[in-house]
């Protein structure tokens, strides 16, 4: 009896296993949770992917209307087409003076630039004499380059007890920039200007953005003017207004680093230039006002809604320590250059 009870309960439990064991086969393959998470994810990859198309064919259009017209303007079509072309050279004005980080700046300066393909560095130092600073920084750094000189007076110097927004900064220096263009660069017309100042951040999309500029192309600057970012505000494709806090009157209420200038615009009115007497603020406008009018900018990143560019500034070196060893005699190796 205890024999034939445990034979049933035997076969009872052979029965379940195989029953259990069909069941799991069965649901091989079939669709599970873990299917359903998948699916989603596929979904989401085609989705991103044809996203990256749509803005690639965004970007390559764009491209393309850029060259259109410069061939409008009669510039220098070499066949049309869009894909074998060469790039406009990016010439890009930095003035620059001597300080205890300026080799930093201008290290970190070269070392975005490099990345950037078809580009011209105007190094042009607050000087009277070109240093040997720069000229080994430039030689070292692999970019094409030109190294100018431009001393500011003493009279529109700013003094060291000076606020830094007193008297305009890097005025000669750009503008010297500007001349040697005319002079050297003129039949360069699909060339683009940029006036890059030595401590900003820039982003390597920035100069992409910038890269088919027509007359004059405008994006946003971060950290500038008391905002988290100033920039042209865009409706239906046109600049319509500016968002800034600070005199919003001004005709070009945009920073330095906030725009960039076609050469043959600059060429085409030789007696544009940035007025080194301009107020407060009025740097920038004193040079667009000759050029372009609000109407006929061309925004770029994204419309003026990404910032690609940065007013960072650079902490002054504090040198008390250093003070001290000197009295002693034991400064630091003036031989090592920092
Ligand atoms: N600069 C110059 N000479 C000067 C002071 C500044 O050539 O006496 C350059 C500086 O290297 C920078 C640009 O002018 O590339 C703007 O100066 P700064 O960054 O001090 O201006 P801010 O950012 O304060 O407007
Ligand atoms: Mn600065």
């Amino acid at each position: 009896m205890a024999r034939l009870r445990l034979k049933s309960l035997f076969l009872l439990y052979f029965v379940a296993s195989c029953g259990g064991l069909l069941y799991a086969l069965s649901q091989l393959g079939q669709s599970c949770d873990c299917r359903t998470h998948l699916v989603a994810a596929e979904q989401r990859e085609s989705e991103l992917l044809s996203e990256l198309r749509r803005v690639r064919r965004a970007a390559r259009a764009r491209d393309r209307v850029g060259a259109g017209r410069r061939d409008d303007d009669g510039g220098d079509d070499d066949g049309g087409d869009d894909d074998g072309r060469p790039l406009p050279t990016i010439y890009v004005v930095t003035p620059t003076y001597a300080r205890l980080v300026q080799k930093a700046e201008l290290t970190r300066l070269a070392h975005t630039l490099v990345l950037v393909p078809a580009l011209h560095w105007v190094l042009v130092e607050d000087a009277e004499e070109p240093s040997a600073l720069v000229r080994r920084l430039l030689e070292g750094s692999g970019l094409e380059h030109t190294q100018l000189h431009a001393a500011t007076p003493s009279r529109m110097k700013l003094a060291d007890s000076d606020p830094r927004w007193l008297k305009p900064r890097g005025v000669l220096q750009r503008n010297r920039g500007i001349a040697w263009l005319r002079e050297h660069r003129a039949a360069d017309t699909g060339a683009v200007v940029y006036f890059a100042d030595d401590d900003n951040t820039y982003s390597l999309e920035l100069f992409e953005e910038m890269r088919w500029t027509r007359g004059v192309s405008v994006w946003p600057v971060g950290l500038v003017g008391g905002l988290r970012f100033e920039g042209p505000v865009v409706v239906e494709g046109r600049v319509a207004s500016f968002h800034t806090a600070w005199r919003p009157e001004r005709p070009f209420p945009i920073d330095m680093a906030g725009f960039a200038v076609s050469l043959s615009l600059l060429v085409s009115h030789p007696q544009a230039a940035f007025d080194p007497d301009a107020a407060r603020g009025d740097l920038e406008s004193s040079l667009l006002v000759s050029l372009t009018s609000a109407e006929q900018l061309e925004p770029r990143a994204r419309n003026c809604t990404e910032v690609l560019v940065w007013h960072t500034r650079t902490e002054r070196p504090k040198m008390k320590q250093e003070e001290v060893l000197v009295k002693q005699g034991k400064g630091s190796n003036p031989a090592v250059e920092v």
